[in-house]
Protein backbone atom coordinates (compact mmCIF):
# COMPACT_ATOMS: atom_id res chain seq x y z
CA UNK A 1 0.00 0.00 0.00
CA UNK A 2 3.04 2.13 0.57
CA UNK A 3 4.54 3.13 -3.08
CA UNK A 4 8.18 3.38 -3.99
CA UNK A 5 9.44 6.49 -2.67
CA UNK A 6 11.71 7.69 0.45
CA UNK A 7 8.19 8.09 1.94
CA UNK A 8 7.14 4.67 1.25
CA UNK A 9 10.29 3.37 2.94
CA UNK A 10 9.54 5.40 5.89
CA UNK A 11 5.85 4.09 6.09
CA UNK A 12 7.73 0.50 5.74
CA UNK A 13 9.79 1.23 8.99
CA UNK A 14 12.43 0.55 5.93
CA UNK A 15 14.81 3.98 6.95
CA UNK A 16 14.01 5.54 10.63
CA UNK A 17 12.49 8.95 11.11
CA UNK A 18 10.77 10.61 13.76
CA UNK A 19 7.86 9.55 14.51
CA UNK A 20 4.99 12.07 16.26
CA UNK A 21 2.08 10.01 15.06
CA UNK A 22 0.90 7.25 13.09
CA UNK A 23 -2.65 5.50 12.36
CA UNK A 24 -3.87 2.87 9.74
CA UNK A 25 -4.51 5.84 7.69
CA UNK A 26 -1.71 8.35 7.79
CA UNK A 27 1.80 8.96 9.48
CA UNK A 28 3.56 12.63 10.30
CA UNK A 29 6.89 12.43 11.55
CA UNK A 30 9.93 15.24 11.03
CA UNK A 31 11.33 16.75 8.09
CA UNK A 32 14.82 15.47 7.43
CA UNK A 33 15.98 19.03 6.51
CA UNK A 34 13.45 21.79 8.61
CA UNK A 35 12.09 25.05 7.01
CA UNK A 36 11.08 26.75 10.33
CA UNK A 37 11.36 25.50 14.16
CA UNK A 38 9.03 22.90 13.57
CA UNK A 39 8.60 21.22 10.45
CA UNK A 40 6.61 17.85 10.50
CA UNK A 41 5.26 16.05 7.28
CA UNK A 42 2.10 14.35 7.34
CA UNK A 43 1.75 11.77 4.95
CA UNK A 44 -1.64 9.17 4.15
CA UNK A 45 -0.30 5.76 3.77
CA UNK A 46 -1.96 5.24 0.39
CA UNK A 47 1.01 6.51 -2.04
CA UNK A 48 -1.16 9.08 -4.13
CA UNK A 49 1.46 11.19 -6.00
CA UNK A 50 0.60 14.20 -5.77
CA UNK A 51 -2.37 16.15 -4.46
CA UNK A 52 -3.78 16.34 -8.39
CA UNK A 53 -4.00 12.73 -8.38
CA UNK A 54 -6.53 12.86 -5.57
CA UNK A 55 -10.00 11.17 -6.64
CA UNK A 56 -13.87 12.06 -5.01
CA UNK A 57 -13.24 8.51 -3.15
CA UNK A 58 -9.65 10.02 -1.33
CA UNK A 59 -12.56 12.61 -0.01
CA UNK A 60 -12.24 11.34 3.66
CA UNK A 61 -8.85 10.37 3.54
CA UNK A 62 -7.77 14.59 3.00
CA UNK A 63 -9.82 15.26 5.76
CA UNK A 64 -8.09 13.02 8.01
CA UNK A 65 -4.93 14.56 6.73
CA UNK A 66 -6.07 18.15 8.00
CA UNK A 67 -7.59 17.01 10.81
CA UNK A 68 -4.28 15.41 11.90
CA UNK A 69 -1.91 18.42 10.78
CA UNK A 70 -4.39 20.37 13.46
CA UNK A 71 -3.70 17.71 16.41
CA UNK A 72 0.09 17.84 15.69
CA UNK A 73 -0.34 20.83 15.73
CA UNK A 74 -2.01 20.99 18.94
CA UNK A 75 0.20 18.44 20.32
CA UNK A 76 3.25 20.78 19.67
CA UNK A 77 1.54 24.05 20.96
CA UNK A 78 1.62 25.81 17.66
CA UNK A 79 -2.12 26.09 17.67
CA UNK A 80 -2.14 29.87 19.83
CA UNK A 81 0.75 31.04 17.51
CA UNK A 82 -0.51 29.88 14.43
CA UNK A 83 1.53 27.74 11.32
CA UNK A 84 1.04 26.98 7.53
CA UNK A 85 -0.14 24.16 6.00
CA UNK A 86 1.67 23.69 2.63
CA UNK A 87 1.09 21.23 -0.06
CA UNK A 88 3.53 21.45 -2.79
CA UNK A 89 2.43 20.33 -6.45
CA UNK A 90 4.47 18.78 -9.63
CA UNK A 91 7.76 20.72 -10.67
CA UNK A 92 6.47 24.16 -10.58
CA UNK A 93 4.66 23.51 -6.75
CA UNK A 94 8.73 22.94 -6.14
CA UNK A 95 7.22 18.96 -5.15
CA UNK A 96 10.71 16.87 -4.87
CA UNK A 97 8.79 13.24 -2.92
CA UNK A 98 6.13 12.04 -5.34
CA UNK A 99 4.08 10.88 -2.59
CA UNK A 100 1.30 13.48 -1.58
CA UNK A 101 2.23 15.20 1.86
CA UNK A 102 1.66 18.12 3.93
CA UNK A 103 4.17 20.42 5.87
CA UNK A 104 3.19 21.69 8.59
CA UNK A 105 5.36 24.72 9.11
CA UNK A 106 5.70 27.24 12.58
CA UNK A 107 8.12 28.64 15.55
CA UNK A 108 8.13 31.25 13.71
CA UNK A 109 6.43 34.26 11.84
CA UNK A 110 6.49 33.10 7.83
CA UNK A 111 6.60 35.39 5.57
CA UNK A 112 4.54 36.07 2.45
CA UNK A 113 4.88 35.63 -0.63
CA UNK A 114 6.87 32.30 -1.02
CA UNK A 115 9.30 31.90 -3.02
P1 LIG B 1 8.51 18.60 -1.30
O1 LIG B 1 9.62 19.45 -1.82
O2 LIG B 1 7.24 19.36 -1.04
O3 LIG B 1 8.29 17.37 -2.15
O4 LIG B 1 8.97 18.13 0.13
C1 LIG B 1 9.72 16.99 0.37
C2 LIG B 1 10.22 17.12 1.78
O5 LIG B 1 10.67 15.86 2.20
C3 LIG B 1 11.40 18.09 1.91
O6 LIG B 1 11.07 19.11 2.83
C4 LIG B 1 12.53 17.20 2.43
O7 LIG B 1 13.36 17.83 3.35
C5 LIG B 1 11.75 16.04 3.06
N1 LIG B 1 12.47 14.78 3.14
C6 LIG B 1 13.15 14.15 2.15
N2 LIG B 1 13.65 12.99 2.59
C7 LIG B 1 13.25 12.86 3.88
C8 LIG B 1 13.45 11.88 4.89
N3 LIG B 1 14.17 10.76 4.66
N4 LIG B 1 12.92 12.10 6.11
C9 LIG B 1 12.21 13.21 6.36
N5 LIG B 1 11.97 14.17 5.46
C10 LIG B 1 12.50 14.01 4.23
Amino acid sequence: MSGDTIFGKIIRKEIPANILYEDDLCLAFSDIDPKAPTHILVIPKKPIPKLSDVTTDDKDLLGHLLLTVKSVADQLGLTESGYRVVINTGNDGGQTVFHLHLHLLGGRALGWPPG
